[in-house]
């Protein structure tokens, strides 16, 4: 485990400098035991793209809750050509129908917390239970609640140091970052929807809005639980 000073040192070495070198960092440092996690929102392919290039074939991982939006799924695909990564879907061993039977019909409008903690936080724990370093696409301009995001923490639930090597970045940047390296994303974002998550759960945001305004926008949920627990 890593030390808090050491956290500390490093976050002030890292402050403002390139997410390819904070990735190279936390592989040389972990190894295989560093993976990056994603929901194939913006930031998550620009990380895919750099650590492709950092460590070719490298881990990256998808909590595949069964509810993703049929672009979701599409642009998978169209990752797995483009990036030299190795892409791994995680998901629960609760289909949709046992979900149903044990805890009743849309779960997600019922009890959304219950469905996230089944569908997306026990598949990650269990995934990262052997793993070191977890990487994130979390960036501090995405929303109010992760406006002071450092770019590593110390995961007490999870025991591994999380790695947000694009916190320091902006939606500018990282769209410039997408268009330069002509990589592909979802097309749900040219048509309003800057954060993707299940489509039960997410809706396209009004002008003005913020970037996560569209996520569970009927309650006053924010995070689905495995950024904040
Ligand atoms: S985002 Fe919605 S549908 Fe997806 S796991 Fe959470 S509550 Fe369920």
């Amino acid at each position: 485990m890593i030390s808090g000073s050491e956290i500390e040192k490093l976050n002030n070495s890292f402050e403002g400098t390139s997410p390819a070198r904070i990735m190279k960092w936390a592989t040389d440092t972990y190894g295989e035991d560093a993976v990056l996690s994603t929901g194939f929102g913006a930031s998550g392919i620009v990380l895919m793209h750099q650590l492709s290039l950092v460590k070719p074939g490298a881990t990256a991982f998808y909590l595949d809750t069964d509810l993703l939006f049929g672009e979701t799924y599409d642009l998978i695909d169209r990752i797995r050509e483009r990036m030299d990564i190795r892409l791994l879907r995680v998901r629960t061993n609760v289909s949709l129908e046992e979900q149903a039977r044990e805890h009743g019909e849309k779960l997600w409008e019922s009890r959304p917390d219950l469905c996230c903690h089944i569908r997306k936080v026990l598949p990650l724990q269990n995934f990262l239970k052997d793993k070191k370093a977890w990487f994130t696409g979390i960036r501090r301009d995405q929303s109010p609640t992760r406006k002071n995001t450092p770019v590593l923490q110390w995961d007490e639930n999870l025991e591994v140091i999380k790695v947000s090597p694009l916190a320091t970045w902006t939606e500018d940047e990282v769209w410039s970052y997408i268009r330069i390296n002509e990589l592909p994303y979802n097309e749900l974002h040219d048509k309003g929807y800057p954060s993707i998550g299940c489509w039960p759960c997410t809706r396209a945001v009004k002008e003005g809005e913020d970037l996560r305004a569209g996520r569970w926008s009927d309650i006053s949920k924010t995070e689905c639980g495995i950024h904040s627990r």
